[in-house]
């Protein structure tokens, strides 16, 4: 297996300083099955110290978890001192990390024996538990008892069906089973994880894995509204890889409609405002329909804006939603994205300083015939011109301006 120059270069300098070092975890996995790594993390003997004495750039980010950041060629590599992990009280913390001089007992606090590999340019794949042999079979199990495991750190459920849908491995039985009798645990985890963990399953390639957060039980003690639908989850794959858009699908199939329902889901997750509100804009979008008409349409983009329109019929399209107008709808909102219809009131070809400097008196009329005239607009966009609008406003502002 090939290494980047810049990751020989560390394993390498550690080496010559008579310390062990390694790629391993993710790295590893992902060579082993023909993929390009996302990045390559190091596992050594050396203490966070000696690394950083090796490398001139280098950053203590992780060092109680000895972990430092060595930058080569302008790329951030991880490396990290050979630990083991013990007393976990809480099903989620480590109460002390332990360093060690043995990459066995470091690959043996790793999760699963899929994620813990090593691998060495001159050694070989170190794979004390069986690792190629799951990756062959494509099972995802812990190392060692899973309750045990589990018990440690109950985020680790997640993870393992994330990775059931990174890569449409199964879960052992036993590791399936275990996660079933502890996925109360998952409660101890603080939102944040768990969404991150969430939001990683949803954008992979094999998202029937979704069905395994049902069947396990987990889903019920991370969301608070209640539900046991269990919908065809492998339909979300044929979704962009777009966040919003693959949590408002998966909404969809769970048969969580109702906005209300939705928002606390999202607080619950602590989503960020923007990402809870394309939810529910595309949300909402997915369960009114379509608009009967280019009105309608041009009102419902203004409200809810035309990206999350879009994404909501992609998954129309995706879901065989409204087949009989989804063509209709796609053509009147490609025509209006490309006439660049007014949707907005800034937009519209005059603005409050215009109608002010044709007399009309500043206050709350000035809104109100702003508003009007985006109406018009609305309705017809050939009507977005200045000196018709300008006339528009004229009529309304003699008839109605001098009203207190
Ligand atoms: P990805 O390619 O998606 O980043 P990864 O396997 O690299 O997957 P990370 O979350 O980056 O996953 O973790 C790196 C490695 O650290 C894992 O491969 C695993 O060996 C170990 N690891 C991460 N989280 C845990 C955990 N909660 N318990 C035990 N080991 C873990
Ligand atoms: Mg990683």
């Amino acid at each position: 297996m090939h290494l980047p120059d810049e990751v020989m270069t560390i394993i390498n300098t550690l080496e010559k300083h008579g310390y062990e070092a390694y790629i391993v975890g993710g790295c590893v996995r992902d060579m082993l099955l023909g993929l390009k790594p996302k990045d390559y993390d190091i596992c050594t003997s050396a203490y966070p110290e000696q690394v950083m004495e090796l490398f001139p750039r280098s950053i203590p980010t992780g060092i109680k978890h000895g972990t430092v950041t060595v930058i080569i060629n302008n790329t951030p590599f991880e490396v990290t001192t050979f630990r083991i992990e013990s007393g976990y009280t809480d099903f989620r913390h480590p109460e002390k990390v332990i360093f060690s001089d043995s990459l066995t007992e470091d690959l043996k606090r790793r999760d699963f024996t899929i994620n813990a590999m090593a691998y060495h340019p001159v050694k070989g794949v170190i794979d004390p538990f069986n690792g190629i042999n799951d990756l062959r079979k494509m099972v995802i199990r812990t190392v060692g008892n899973p309750r045990e495991r589990f018990g440690e750190d109950a985020l680790r459920m997640l993870r393992a069906i994330r990775f059931q849908a990174a890569y449409g491995f199964s879960i052992d039985p036993d590791t399936f089973s275990a996660i079933k009798e502890l996925s109360g645990n998952i409660s101890a985890i603080s939102r944040e994880r768990i969404l991150e963990e969430l939001n990683k399953t949803l954008l992979s390639s094999h998202t029937e894995a979704f069905g395994s957060l049902f069947e396990t039980g987990l889903l019920k003690f991370i969301f608070p509204v209640f539900f046991s639908e269990k919908g065809d989850f492998s339909l979300l794959k044929k979704l962009p890889e777009e966040i919003s858009t693959r949590w408002a699908g998966f909404l969809w199939l769970a048969e969580i409609r109702d906005p209300g329902n939705i928002k606390e889901i999202c607080s619950c997750l602590r989503m960020s405002n923007k990402l809870k509100n394309d939810i529910l804009k595309i949300s909402v979008t997915l369960k009114t329909g379509l608009p009967k008409n280019q009105f309608v349409m041009r009102l419902t983009l203004a409200d809810t804006g035309c990206e999350p329109f879009a994404r909501a019929l992609n998954i129309m399209k995706a879901f065989g939603l409204y087949q009989t107008n989804i063509s209709d709808a796609e053509i009147s909102f490609e025509r209006i994205i490309a006439e660049k219809h007014c949707l907005s009131l800034s937009e519209l070809a005059v603005n409050g300083s215009d109608l002010i400097a044709m007399g009309v008196k500043p206050g709350k009329n000035l809104g109100v015939i702003l508003n009007t005239l985006f109406l018009c607009v609305l309705q017809n966009p050939d009507l977005n011109r200045k000196d018709i609008l300008i006339h528009f406003a004229g009529i309304i502002n003699n008839k109605f301006g001098n009203r207190e």
